[in-house]
């Protein structure tokens, strides 16, 4: 809430940020509990800037999980913009959370949100602005205790000096579990016992600790999904309302780690997804909604629920998003369901440019089937078409990359038999990025000579293309990733001497100082390509060995060898491949059949 003495100190710095409404909460749909009457206080904090946190799915459902309960409170923070930061500075005044307007250091838990490698600096940031220690061994009694969650949670070795405990798997139980046994705890014995203690919660890793820890798991029921959110006072990057259909992909394509970490599938019952989207529209008035999910079109009954919700949206000018397809199951019936309001640009993920490519990586995919859904959503009306592809993968040739252009041209081809005009085609091209928990875990990245090479070789072919743009992710930025995401506890102090140098949300490109990584590496010894392009060997103790994703690291050794042999798996749905997660975990696959 916004108070007088809340207006008093930061009025004035308002009034001269470039964006004020980052910063003062209140949206509608927020639930601005209590801060004195809650027994236990939590702090979201999400490193990375308004609009991208407050579109976080896991991050919204977190919130309303937490704020539901009538003893705990759930506030917000998130990682202002450079120019608030200066303001602040200049008035020496601290971050606070978004909607009781206190400080972070005054909560029991702050947990933050490690979506993506590129933002370890801005946590260590956000820390310094709450006044609380940057380093877990200097913190005082009566600070809170720093969570982390989230994908980076996969390899928790580069933030261990930073953080308290990680939240291992989905947050929903765990979240609730951490706050109730911090509450029980508060108070009776030192910090360091109450973080000992939260260790041994399962799903819960403690650096000081450094236990085993095993992935959790929740079920996918109605009361754990928001029908609401705040409604951000500017448009953010997911302005709309979020079903989950399902969660886990049973393709397990190589590379992918959400597909590995989320296993196994749960798939949501029509009738709930149908009943949630209905609810959360009419809450926020949103007039798109999102059926959120690895591959949407992979839910056993999703012609029924998109059927169901356009007749029930027919004529309101509510539309729907499908925002990943697997082009093997899209349907001209699906397409026209999808599209009964606007034809927006259509997705579709190849990954690869040949089919080799896509059997070394699991995709399943023959490049008819890319070309008949192109088609088929071109005959639809769509006239704009994305694709995904991924370059620098193992066992990647020049004949791979040079099958992504050629794709196209038969696209083209294909258009000029059906007699359509030629749609405006984007590529998005990233660079691979070898993850933790997945069969390409041990594989090496490309080095940036590598890549700018095969980079090259592509622009060069595509010249003669004209209805194709090539959108390629900086090849920079992947290295780091693939830096941080398989790092050992090394970087620990490489994150540090970054943040003491300036680093700051550097997942925004101008805000990356590569000038400054070359430095801090040279003083600290560390050389980033040679790290980012080990080939790791089978034995080798790998830095995340601590957690546990219920995934068998034979099962993804042996994945590795198939793709060697370009030899593909039966996706989970059709048959059990024995990954190990169901037996390990004592959990099973559910299926909307
Ligand atoms: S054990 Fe079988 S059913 Fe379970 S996630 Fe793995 S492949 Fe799927």
């Amino acid at each position: 809430m916004i108070t007088d003495e809340f207006l008093s100190k930061y009025e004035e710095i308002l009034y001269k940020t470039e964006r004020p409404s980052r910063y003062i909460g209140d949206e509608f749909g927020s639930y601005n509990k209590d801060f004195d009457k809650a027994q236990g206080k939590f702090l979201l904090a999400f490193p990375d800037k308004y609009e991208i946190g407050i579109s976080n799915f896991g991050h919204k459902i977190l919130y309303d999980i937490i704020n539901k309960k009538e003893n705990l409170m759930c506030d917000r923070l998130y990682a202002p913009d450079i120019d608030f930061i200066n303001l602040l500075k200049e008035k020496n005044l601290g971050l606070y959370a978004l909607e009781s307007k206190k400080s972070p250091k005054n909560f029991d838990i702050v947990g933050f949100g490690l979506q993506y490698e590129m933002c370890y600096t801005t946590v260590l940031k956000m820390l310094e602005m709450s006044d609380i220690a940057i380093f877990s061994k200097d913190r005082e009694e009566n600070d809170p205790i720093i969570l982390a969650g989230g994908p980076c949670t996969t390899n928790p070795k580069p933030m261990k000096d930073f953080i308290d405990i990680f939240a291992i798997g989905d947050g929903e139980e765990l979240c609730i579990e951490i706050i109730e046994k911090y509450i029980n705890l508060k108070g009776k014995m030192p910090r360091a016992q109450i973080i000992e203690e939260l260790s041994k919660i399962s799903g819960v890793y403690a650096p000081s600790v450094d236990n085993f820890a095993v992935k959790r798991i929740a079920q996918l029921t109605n009361e754990n999904h928001p029908t609401n959110s705040p409604i951000p006072h500017f448009t953010s990057v997911q302005d709309r309302a979020v079903v989950e259909l399902r969660r886990g992909c049973g393709r397990l394509c190589r590379f992918c780690q959400a597909s590995h970490i989320n296993l196994p599938i749960r798939e949501r019952k029509k009738e709930d997804i149908v009943s949630l989207a209905k609810e959360y529209v009419k809450n926020t008035g949103y007039d798109e909604y999102s059926l959120l999910s690895l591959s949407s079109n992979d839910h056993g009954k999703i012609e029924e629920i998109l059927g169901d919700l356009s007749c029930h949206f027919k004529n309101t000018g509510i539309n729907v998003s499908l925002p990943s397809q697997r082009a093997d199951r899209f349907s001209l019936n699906l397409a026209s369901l999808a599209s009964n309001e606007r034809k927006a640009t259509v997705t579709i993920a190849p990954e690869a440019g040949t089919d080799r490519m896509r059997n070394i990586i699991n995709k399943n995919l023959s490049k008819e089937q890319i070309i008949n859904a192109t088609i088929s959503c071109i005959k639809n009306g769509w006239n704009k078409i994305k694709y995904y592809f991924v370059i620098g993968l193992p066992f990647e040739t020049y004949e791979d990359l040079e099958g992504i252009p050629k794709l196209i041209e038969e696209v083209n081809a294909s258009c000029r038999e059906n007699g359509l005009k030629y749609p405006q085609i984007t590529c998005s091209i990233s660079v691979f990025v070898p993850k933790p928990h997945t069969p390409f875990q041990w594989a090496r990245q490309n080095t940036i000579d590598e890549v700018n090479e095969k980079i090259k070789y592509l622009r060069e072919l595509k010249e003669k293309i004209k209805n194709v743009k090539f959108n390629f992710h900086n090849p920079k930025m992947s290295q780091l990733e693939a830096f941080y995401s398989r790092g050992d506890e090394r970087l620990s102090d490489f994150i540090f001497e970054l943040y003491q140098n300036g680093a700051y949300l550097e997942s925004w490109d101008e805000n990356l100082n590569l000038d400054l990584y070359s430095q801090i590496a040279q003083k600290l010894n560390l050389d980033i390509e040679k790290l980012a392009s080990k080939e790791f060997q089978k034995d080798e103790n790998l830095p995340w060995e601590k957690i546990n994703y219920g995934v068998n690291k034979t099962w993804l050794w042996q994945e590795y060898e198939k793709a060697k042999d370009a030899i593909a798996t039966i996706p989970c749905e059709v048959k059990c491949n024995n990954c190990g997660v169901c037996s390990n975990l004592k959990t099973k696959k559910i299926l909307d059949v």
